[in-house]
């Protein structure tokens, strides 16, 4: 019996040697979310199918098989996004977004996967603010998981935002006078430059450290820790 065939848009986060010349890579994609597959034969010389191996590569995949064991037997591709290496900064950054994706996929996470695209296509735009555009996509994901947080206001009381702020787990931003005990301050700066102002990059890693350590207060994902204390 043949194996069942599944076509599927979807991007490479991981890619792991393996054996003499395959290649085990994990893909996400937005019908399925993630799962790994086996291109075979793609680490001897003129492979054809050896860019659906590399992360980063985004296409139509065509994969064999069935219950998680599966071979990709097709890709076109629709971008490498390979703008991205021009800049350490930005490649980092992209491999960031790739380990982001990945960790949140178990399940398909279609809004995720949008906002992921949509940031690494901007993170090939030489012009890009690589910790503004960091910070957007860890706002991203607290939105998408439903941890969103407003720096304008109180998330308890509504009140309109001071400069004196704390967060708390369970209800994001809050006011002085509805910070519970063990709520940390958001000092003035950090604050500011969440509300959109500019920063100088050590202000702006700092606050995107406090956005990625919520992520993981609220969801139990810890994306790419070195990346961000690296920022520092
Ligand atoms: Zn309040």
């Amino acid at each position: 019996m043949q194996a069942p065939t599944l076509k599927t848009k979807a991007i490479v986060t991981r890619a792991v040697p393996y054996n003499e010349s395959d290649i085990i890579i994990t893909l996400v994609g937005v019908e399925f979310g993630k799962l790994t597959a086996t291109v075979r034969g793609c680490l001897k010389p003129k492979a054809k199918l050896r860019f659906a191996a590399e992360p980063l590569n985004f296409g139509d995949y065509v994969l064999s098989g069935r219950n998680g064991r599966y071979v990709v037997t097709e890709c076109s591709q629709i971008t490498s996004f390979f703008g991205v290496t021009a800049d350490l900064d930005k490649y980092y950054a992209s491999f960031m977004i790739l380990d982001a994706l990945e960790k949140f996929s178990s399940e398909p996470q279609p809004a995720l996967f949008v906002s992921a695209l949509k940031k690494l296509g901007e993170l090939e735009e030489p012009e890009t603010d690589t910790d503004r555009l960091v910070m957007d996509f860890l706002s991203d994901i607290l939105k998408i998981s439903g941890s969103g947080l407003d720096f304008a206001h109180c998330g308890i009381c509504g009140c309109e935002a001071e400069s004196e702020m704390y967060l708390n787990e369970g209800s994001g931003v809050v006011c002085k006078h509805c910070k519970g005990f063990f709520d940390s301050p958001i000092d003035s700066l950090t604050l500011s430059c969440l509300r959109g102002e500019k920063a100088s990059h050590g202000v702006m890693a700092k606050a995107n450290i406090m956005l990625a350590d919520f992520v993981y207060k609220t969801s139990g994902i810890r994306i790419a820790p070195r990346y961000f204390t690296e920022q520092l």
